[in-house]
């Protein structure tokens, strides 16, 4: 009993020095920092609900609340790989690396091969074929590979930001989880 004792006095000091470091980067921590596409800073009215399934449903991306002709820019500076209509809306794919940023509806203001920096104006909001319709709001998209991350860690917003989808609507038809408007959308999984 004596020696555990002793062993364990002899390895607090490594204990405390672990508890007292930083924690190894967990998911969030090294993401790179970048701007709303919005400005000011706009109401996120989705949230992201990466689906369990590449063709499951789900969210691929999160809605943010603006207006038509509202300039849409960049979060991070990259090059753009897709600027157009792509299945009845307008397009921006800017990659970084080895993620990429897309935005959609959006009218684009750039071209392939552009290079565009952090908050640089890449286009300009739809007032159709919005995920809030009949409001008008930006899906904003982050993938690695065809992998879909949350757009929302590059502005450090996090889940904290989140407001009710439905808030709009009366209590009493507030759906749990009914058929969403995205649940049969797919952007871009291909594309960039
Ligand atoms: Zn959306």
């Amino acid at each position: 009993m004596r020696s555990l004792v002793d062993l364990l006095r002899a390895l607090l000091p490594a204990v405390l020095l672990v508890l007292l470091l930083p924690a190894s980067p967990s998911a969030g921590e090294d993401d790179p920092v970048g701007v709303w596409p919005l400005r000011p800073e706009p109401e996120v009215v989705a949230r992201f609900d990466p689906p369990t399934s590449p063709y499951g449903p789900g969210h691929r991306g999160v809605d943010l609340l603006g207006r038509p002709g509202q300039a849409v820019r960049s979060a991070l500076a990259g090059t753009v790989t897709y600027a157009g209509p792509l299945a009845g809306r307008g397009v921006v794919v800017v990659s970084h690396g080895d993620t990429r940023t897309t935005y959609e509806p959006v009218t684009a203001r750039v071209s392939v091969g552009d290079p565009v920096a952090a908050g640089a104006v890449i286009g300009t909001l739809q007032p159709f074929a919005s995920h809030c319709a009949p409001r008008t709001c930006l899906h904003w998209g982050w993938l690695r590979g065809e992998t879909y991350l949350d757009p929302l860690r590059l502005v450090g917003a996090g889940p904290v930001r989140l407001l009710p989808l439905w808030r709009d609507l009366p209590v009493a038809r507030s759906p749990a989880r009914r058929s969403l408007p995205y649940d049969d959308w797919r952007p871009l999984a291909a594309v960039g």
